[in-house]
């Protein structure tokens, strides 16, 4: 049983909400304050968590990044009311790893969350999956879900994890956008593909932070090439590898 936390302010929704998951076999909880739902999770940290943007206390964001800060595996997916693409993308950047927009349907919402609960169980079948990958200057360590580049820590939520270990099983492969969707979230039958674009966004700027704190010879420095129209390439930095 998956434990969940729903922090929705409006009583209809969330209410809805719970009985619809908890008819699901899952063990729900519901607050209606950002301030709640900090508090709650030290003591019953949560798989997964439904965050609505639009609390009455604290702004959706703050809430998003200290939930995130307090529970790096957790799945977070934040609820917004408004189509606005800029609310995605910063709930995105607070560390969320995927986003619904109200109204959505309860299929697509019990879909979602399964998808991303299996996501959660999956342990890795073969030896073979848990062996450290190492490509230039990046170590990525699956069975610990640890990553470095040059020896320097990167602190990765778990779906940039995720999408880093896939793009480096196939280095130097075009991989195309409906694939990264479908192997990393899970929903390839949903039409925006933003939640990749921001992930893709965020590693970038995690690996050049990570590469130009560590000073590493730019030839060890992976990158993601974009492949327009297509999907991405991770590759060691194009610009060096003649040399
Ligand atoms: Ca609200």
């Amino acid at each position: 049983m998956s434990r969940l936390l729903v922090v929705e302010d409006d009583d209809t929704i969330g209410s809805a909400l719970r009985s619809t998951l908890a008819a699901s076999g899952h063990d729900v909880r519901r607050v209606s304050t950002g301030r709640d739902a900090v508090a709650s999770v030290d003591s019953e940290p949560p798989d997964l968590i439904l965050l609505d943007l639009g609390l009455p206390d604290m702004d959706g964001f703050t809430v998003c990044r200290e939930l995130r800060a307090r529970l790096p595996l957790a799945v977070i997916v934040v609820l917004t009311a408004r189509t606005d693409q800029l609310d995605v993308v910063s709930g995105l950047e607070s560390g969320a790893d995927d986003y619904l927009t109200k109204p959505f349907r309860t299929i697509e919402l019990l879909a979602r969350v399964r998808a991303h609960l299996r996501r959660v169980d999956t342990t890795i079948p073969s030896a073979v999956a848990r062996d450290p990958l190492i490509f230039g200057a990046l170590i990525l360590e699956p069975a610990a879900r640890r990553v470095s580049l040059g020896g320097h820590p990167m602190e990765l939520t778990g779906r940039e994890f995720d999408l880093l270990a896939r793009l480096v099983r196939e280095p130097g492969v075009a991989i195309p956008r409906e694939t990264l969707m479908a192997e990393v979230w899970d929903h390839n039958w949903y039409g925006s593909t933003k939640t990749l674009d921001v992930h893709i966004a965020s590693l970038r700027r995690r690996l050049r932070e990570a590469g130009a704190s560590m000073g590493i010879d730019t030839r060890e420095h992976p990158q993601i090439v974009t492949l327009r129209g297509h999907g991405y390439r991770f590759e060691l930095n194009p610009a060096d590898r003649s040399g």
